[in-house]
Parts: C-alpha cells; sequence; structure tokens
C-alpha cells in the first residue's frame, strides 16, 4: 500500500498500486495551484484508491473554462489548503499531487509536460523528455492543434 496525506494530516489516503505515469506539468494552472514551477502529478485506477479519513474535508474549485470542458477543477483541504485527490463517482482514474505520498510510489516522473509555460526564473535540468501541448495531445490523442490555434491564459499581462 502507497500512504499520502494533507499538510495537516486531516485528509488521508491509500493506493494500492499505480499504473499511469507521473508527469511533471508547468502549465499556468498546475503553477498556480501549487505555487511552484511545476506540479508532479499521477493517475491511478479508482478502484486503487481510497480514503482512509477527511473525504468530508474536501472543497473544490472550477476554473475558467480556456479550451474545452471539463474545467480544471483544484481539489484541497479546508484546513490546510494543500491540494488533495478527489472522487466524483463516475471517473476511472484518480489524479493524485506526488507531493502528499508518504510512502515511495515505487514510479518516478517519466516527462516534463506543456513545457512552454516554465515560467522565467527555472530551469528543466533533467533528462527527461520534454512535451509542449502541441506533443502531448497527439501522444494522448493522436490529432493535431488546429492550424489556427492560439494558446490561452487568463493571467496575460493587460
Ligand atoms: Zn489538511
Ligand atoms: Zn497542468
Amino acid at each position: 500500500m502507497i500512504n499520502g496525506s494533507c499538510l495537516c494530516g486531516s485528509v488521508k489516503f491509500q493506493i494500492k498500486k499505480i499504473s499511469k505515469p507521473m508527469e511533471i506539468c508547468h502549465c499556468t494552472r498546475c503553477r498556480k495551484q501549487s505555487g511552484a514551477s511545476s506540479a508532479t502529478t499521477v493517475m491511478v485506477l479508482a478502484e486503487d484508491f481510497n480514503f482512509i479519513q477527511g473525504n468530508g474535508l474536501i472543497k473544490s474549485y472550477s476554473a475558467p473554462i480556456l479550451y474545452s470542458s471539463p474545467a480544471y477543477q483544484s481539489h484541497f483541504c479546508k484546513l490546510c489548503g494543500s491540494k488533495v485527490p478527489h472522487i466524483n463517482g463516475h471517473d476511472t482514474h484518480i489524479e493524485i499531487p506526488a507531493g502528499l505520498f508518504d510512502s515511495d510510489p515505487v514510479v518516478r516522473p517519466d516527462k516534463h509536460i506543456f513545457v512552454e509555460f516554465l515560467p522565467s526564473w527555472d530551469t528543466i535540468t533533467d533528462d527527461l523528455p520534454q512535451y509542449k501541448m502541441a506533443a502531448l495531445i497527439k501522444l494522448r490523442h493522436n490529432r493535431d492543434l488546429p492550424s489556427d490555434f492560439k494558446l490561452k491564459s487568463h493571467y496575460d499581462e493587460k
């Protein structure tokens, strides 16, 4: 079993196994949400995930939609503000913020994603593959972005 918890320890969970890649995301929203240069997360099958306690303490925020639904969502412990996993009943996979692990999740990050959003004050110094949005869409959905596609942000300097 792999254990995890929030900053204050009120939300605790257990995972049987991790079956998806661990990714380091530099997208604007993950940066805002984590307050860091990136957010490292991993997806697990819903059936391999269990809350031990604190499920009722979780609050959610949905960001305005940039491209298409579903909205980017942030789930956090209402006592300490830690980003935490969230179960909604119909998702097949649950996203786990990797910083919450209290035991070794065994998997390691396998790529950087949304690297065009890497902040000016940070540099990637490892040898992991780096994916921009277009390459990631190609990898995940095997399709190209429209030729007139423009990156959007709600935080552009005015
Ligand atoms: Zn907490
Ligand atoms: Zn992201």
